[in-house]
């Protein structure tokens, strides 16, 4: 199984490439900085939530308001609680947690290899993976 090295373009993703913008490798969604569609997530959050118990659950009639608030409550926090679990979650692979040194990655040369993850070992952490990961 092979995984495609993703491509690094003008935009704020994460870049391995030399110089002063070269990034750290990420650890989970609290890692500075953080991508513009995080924000994204939580500016929508946030609006959402003022929008829908600021204005949309007070215009219900007022024998549904209780109602409104409750259900859209427990909605939101079970929404918050998973955001905020997947988040805080490490998606690398075990191998790629266990290695001690986990610094920026190195450049990809694709002159030598075509995929970062060839035959379950990835050639910038230099370590075997799962068949399944999709890290780096
Ligand atoms: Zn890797």
């Amino acid at each position: 199984r092979e995984t495609r090295a993703p491509r690094r373009g003008p935009g704020p993703g994460p870049g391995p490439g030399p110089g002063p913008g070269r990034r750290c490798s990420r650890t989970n969604g609290w890692s500075w900085p953080p991508h513009p569609l995080q924000l994204l997530a939580w500016l929508l959050y946030v609006f959402f939530a003022v929008a829908g118990f600021g204005v949309f659950v007070p215009l219900l009639p007022a024998h549904w308001i209780p109602a409104g608030y409750i259900c859209t409550g427990v909605t939101f926090s079970a929404h918050l609680l998973v955001h905020v679990l997947a988040v805080s979650v490490d998606p690398a692979d075990r191998n790629v947690r266990l290695k001690a040194d986990r610094g920026p990655p190195p450049a990809f040369d694709r002159t030598r290899r075509a995929h970062v993850i060839e035959n379950c070992h990835c050639f910038l952490c230099q370590v075997d993976v799962g068949s399944k990961s999709k890290h780096c």
